[in-house]
């Protein structure tokens, strides 16, 4: 198990890898002919992600996974909030060494760094973690304190999509954990769909999963999961936009709590 930094600007990466395809860097990938910046390759992977949609959709989670490990390699990637770990567990045990992205907003509850930690010492994947190109403090300073109060939009922006989206630029794909009965504005989800912000592939393998399909992943399989679902934290994000959750109230309704804010902006 080794950790390593990646100079990119905002990532660092913690391995326990230490053989497998290797991550392609944006600039190398910038610098392939067709790569992903071209009109041709964002076509290419539009129509692929249609084909793979109309195919994968009401298959198992560990298909359509294995159908993006096959098709993309060390360019394919899952994300992860360090909630639980039922998306990383099925894309390990189909792709061993597959990178897992996590966003480190500086704003995340210890249980969560911790969580963290435990999956670098514990499962067969690579950590990557994408980092803003300004710490809280740098931000304060510059924006002012808790801008997450003033304007969560712009927070969100700048600590959680900007920072993925310069993480994409070394992949063709990526897997979320996003499910369609977490909220209205995820109903539709579709399995596999083309990300056109970030010019890739977004699956979505757990997309027609319930509660209780990863409550009993989780049992079954013994996937680590996040000590804060325990405590009344259903969905968690940042510590100073998630909230405890009483029984009986929706599962998201403790983000952006008293806000009209539903989404961070990463699953637009
Ligand atoms: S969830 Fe809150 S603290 Fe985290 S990036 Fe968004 S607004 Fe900022």
């Amino acid at each position: 198990m080794t950790a390593v930094a990646v100079s990119e600007p905002p990532l660092v990466g913690l391995t326990r890898r230490p053989t497998g395809a290797a991550r392609p860097t944006a600039t190398a990938r910038r610098q392939l002919p067709g790569g992903p910046e071209s009109g041709a390759d964002a076509d290419r992977l539009k129509a692929m992600a249609r084909s793979a949609n109309d195919q994968l959709e009401g298959r198992i989670a560990h298909d359509i996974i294995r159908w993006a490990a096959d098709s993309f390699g060390g360019t394919f990637c899952v994300t992860s909030s360090m909630q639980d770990l039922v998306l990383a567990d099925i894309a390990a045990s189909v792709a061993p060494g597959v990178d897992v992205v996590f966003l480190d907003t500086g704003y995340h509850f210890a249980e969560t760094l911790g969580t963290r930690n435990a999956v670098v010492a514990t499962m067969d994947v690579r950590v990557v973690e994408a980092r803003p190109t300004q710490t809280v403090a740098e931000q304060d300073a510059t924006l002012g304190a808790r801008l997450h109060d003033r304007n969560p939009e712009l927070c969100c922006q700048l600590r959680k999509v900007a920072p993925l989206s310069r993480m994409l630029a070394g992949y063709d794909a990526y897997a979320t954990g996003v499910r369609r009965v977490e909220s209205s504005t995820r109903a539709l989800t579709p399995v596999v769909r083309f990300d056109a912000a970030n010019r890739v592939i977004k699956l979505a393998p757990l997309a027609s999963w319930t509660d209780d399909d990863v409550t009993d992943y989780v049992r079954e399989h013994g996937v680590l999961s996040n000590p804060l679902l325990e405590e009344g934290y259903p969905s968690i994000g940042c510590i100073p936009c998630t909230s405890r959750v009483t029984d009986g109230e929706d599962v998201r309704s403790g983000r952006w709590a008293g806000r009209s804010k539903i989404e961070c902006g990463l699953h637009r």
